[in-house]
Protein backbone atom coordinates (compact mmCIF):
# COMPACT_ATOMS: atom_id res chain seq x y z
CA UNK A 1 0.00 0.00 0.00
CA UNK A 2 1.25 3.34 -0.56
CA UNK A 3 2.36 5.55 2.41
CA UNK A 4 -0.05 8.24 3.50
CA UNK A 5 0.15 11.45 1.34
CA UNK A 6 0.13 14.91 3.94
CA UNK A 7 -1.22 17.02 0.79
CA UNK A 8 -4.51 15.33 0.20
CA UNK A 9 -7.56 17.29 0.56
CA UNK A 10 -8.61 16.00 3.83
CA UNK A 11 -5.30 16.95 5.50
CA UNK A 12 -5.53 20.14 3.73
CA UNK A 13 -8.70 20.79 5.88
CA UNK A 14 -7.27 19.28 8.98
CA UNK A 15 -4.54 21.40 8.93
CA UNK A 16 -7.21 24.75 8.45
CA UNK A 17 -5.91 25.48 4.91
CA UNK A 18 -9.31 24.34 3.47
CA UNK A 19 -12.95 24.90 4.48
CA UNK A 20 -15.38 22.30 5.86
CA UNK A 21 -18.64 22.50 7.50
CA UNK A 22 -17.94 21.39 10.64
CA UNK A 23 -20.42 19.16 13.15
CA UNK A 24 -18.11 18.12 15.70
CA UNK A 25 -14.37 17.93 16.89
CA UNK A 26 -11.99 16.88 19.72
CA UNK A 27 -8.54 16.47 20.29
CA UNK A 28 -8.35 13.49 18.18
CA UNK A 29 -11.16 13.69 15.04
CA UNK A 30 -13.08 16.12 13.28
CA UNK A 31 -16.61 15.08 11.51
CA UNK A 32 -17.83 17.60 8.10
CA UNK A 33 -20.43 17.41 5.86
CA UNK A 34 -19.66 15.80 3.18
CA UNK A 35 -19.71 18.63 -0.24
CA UNK A 36 -21.70 16.10 -2.05
CA UNK A 37 -23.93 14.08 0.40
CA UNK A 38 -25.26 11.10 -0.49
CA UNK A 39 -28.58 12.32 1.39
CA UNK A 40 -29.30 15.40 3.87
CA UNK A 41 -26.93 15.37 6.31
CA UNK A 42 -24.00 12.69 5.06
CA UNK A 43 -21.04 13.49 7.60
CA UNK A 44 -17.20 12.32 7.46
CA UNK A 45 -15.05 11.13 10.18
CA UNK A 46 -11.70 11.55 10.51
CA UNK A 47 -8.66 10.55 12.78
CA UNK A 48 -6.90 13.83 13.41
CA UNK A 49 -3.55 11.52 13.28
CA UNK A 50 -2.83 10.91 9.91
CA UNK A 51 -3.53 6.95 8.81
CA UNK A 52 -4.03 6.34 5.15
CA UNK A 53 -7.69 4.25 5.32
CA UNK A 54 -8.81 1.38 8.32
CA UNK A 55 -5.56 -0.90 7.23
CA UNK A 56 -3.19 1.77 8.54
CA UNK A 57 -4.77 3.16 11.38
CA UNK A 58 -3.54 2.81 15.17
CA UNK A 59 -6.95 0.45 16.83
CA UNK A 60 -7.21 3.26 19.53
CA UNK A 61 -7.94 6.06 16.82
CA UNK A 62 -10.22 3.52 15.30
CA UNK A 63 -12.21 2.38 18.18
CA UNK A 64 -12.34 6.48 18.95
CA UNK A 65 -13.48 7.58 15.59
CA UNK A 66 -16.49 4.89 15.71
CA UNK A 67 -17.32 6.24 18.92
CA UNK A 68 -17.52 10.04 17.27
CA UNK A 69 -19.92 7.93 13.80
CA UNK A 70 -21.98 6.73 17.30
CA UNK A 71 -22.79 9.94 18.13
CA UNK A 72 -23.07 11.46 14.57
CA UNK A 73 -25.69 8.58 14.14
CA UNK A 74 -27.42 8.83 17.35
CA UNK A 75 -27.92 13.19 16.22
CA UNK A 76 -29.30 11.90 12.75
CA UNK A 77 -32.31 9.49 14.83
CA UNK A 78 -33.05 12.59 17.48
CA UNK A 79 -32.26 16.09 15.46
CA UNK A 80 -32.58 14.99 12.01
CA UNK A 81 -35.48 12.43 12.42
CA UNK A 82 -33.73 10.06 10.59
CA UNK A 83 -35.21 6.23 10.62
CA UNK A 84 -31.57 4.70 9.62
CA UNK A 85 -28.37 5.60 9.58
CA UNK A 86 -25.92 3.92 6.63
CA UNK A 87 -22.20 4.03 7.80
CA UNK A 88 -19.42 3.09 5.09
CA UNK A 89 -15.98 3.28 4.65
CA UNK A 90 -14.00 2.51 1.75
CA UNK A 91 -10.20 1.11 1.71
CA UNK A 92 -8.05 1.76 -1.51
CA UNK A 93 -9.62 2.37 -4.71
CA UNK A 94 -10.27 -1.03 -5.45
CA UNK A 95 -12.21 -0.77 -2.16
CA UNK A 96 -13.92 2.71 -3.36
CA UNK A 97 -11.97 5.43 -1.43
CA UNK A 98 -11.12 8.59 -3.63
CA UNK A 99 -9.34 10.51 -0.66
CA UNK A 100 -6.69 8.64 1.20
CA UNK A 101 -6.62 9.93 4.33
CA UNK A 102 -9.52 7.94 6.75
CA UNK A 103 -12.86 8.37 6.91
CA UNK A 104 -16.12 6.95 7.82
CA UNK A 105 -19.56 7.86 6.35
CA UNK A 106 -22.18 7.95 8.35
CA UNK A 107 -25.44 8.99 6.11
CA UNK A 108 -29.25 9.53 7.62
CA UNK A 109 -31.49 7.51 5.99
CA UNK A 110 -35.31 8.23 5.27
CA UNK A 111 -37.30 4.91 5.17
CA UNK A 112 -38.04 4.81 1.38
CA UNK A 113 -35.65 7.26 0.14
CA UNK A 114 -32.85 5.87 -1.70
CA UNK A 115 -29.36 7.55 -1.40
CA UNK A 116 -27.55 9.38 -4.59
CA UNK A 117 -25.06 8.06 -6.38
CA UNK A 118 -21.24 9.03 -5.01
CA UNK A 119 -20.63 12.25 -5.99
CA UNK A 120 -23.55 13.03 -7.91
CA UNK A 121 -24.32 17.06 -6.92
CA UNK A 122 -22.55 19.33 -4.99
CA UNK A 123 -24.88 20.87 -2.32
CA UNK A 124 -25.53 24.32 -2.39
CA UNK A 125 -23.52 26.49 0.55
CA UNK A 126 -26.77 27.10 2.54
CA UNK A 127 -27.89 24.35 3.16
CA UNK A 128 -24.44 22.62 4.25
CA UNK A 129 -24.31 25.78 6.63
CA UNK A 130 -27.90 24.79 8.16
CA UNK A 131 -27.78 20.97 8.33
CA UNK A 132 -23.92 22.15 9.63
CA UNK A 133 -25.33 24.23 12.45
CA UNK A 134 -28.22 22.20 13.70
CA UNK A 135 -25.99 19.04 13.51
CA UNK A 136 -22.97 20.93 15.92
CA UNK A 137 -25.62 22.10 17.74
CA UNK A 138 -26.92 18.56 18.54
CA UNK A 139 -23.11 17.31 18.98
CA UNK A 140 -22.41 20.20 21.82
P1 LIG B 1 -14.27 8.09 -0.43
O1 LIG B 1 -12.79 8.37 -0.40
O2 LIG B 1 -14.69 7.21 -1.56
O3 LIG B 1 -14.80 7.59 0.87
O4 LIG B 1 -15.02 9.44 -0.76
C1 LIG B 1 -14.56 10.71 -0.44
C2 LIG B 1 -15.75 11.57 -0.09
O5 LIG B 1 -15.25 12.87 0.18
C3 LIG B 1 -16.80 11.73 -1.20
O6 LIG B 1 -18.07 11.35 -0.66
C4 LIG B 1 -16.76 13.20 -1.57
O7 LIG B 1 -18.03 13.71 -1.87
C5 LIG B 1 -16.19 13.82 -0.30
N1 LIG B 1 -15.43 15.05 -0.47
C6 LIG B 1 -14.48 15.34 -1.40
N2 LIG B 1 -13.97 16.56 -1.20
C7 LIG B 1 -14.58 17.07 -0.10
C8 LIG B 1 -14.49 18.29 0.63
N3 LIG B 1 -13.64 19.25 0.27
N4 LIG B 1 -15.28 18.45 1.71
C9 LIG B 1 -16.15 17.50 2.09
N5 LIG B 1 -16.30 16.32 1.44
C10 LIG B 1 -15.53 16.11 0.37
Amino acid sequence: MPSYDPNNIFAKILRGELPCYKVYEDDKALAFLDIMPRAPGHTLVLPKAPARNLIDCPAEDLAHIAKVAQKIAQAAMTTLGADGVTVQQFNESAGGQVVFHLHVHVIPRKAGVPMKPPAAEKEKPEALEAMARKLAAALT
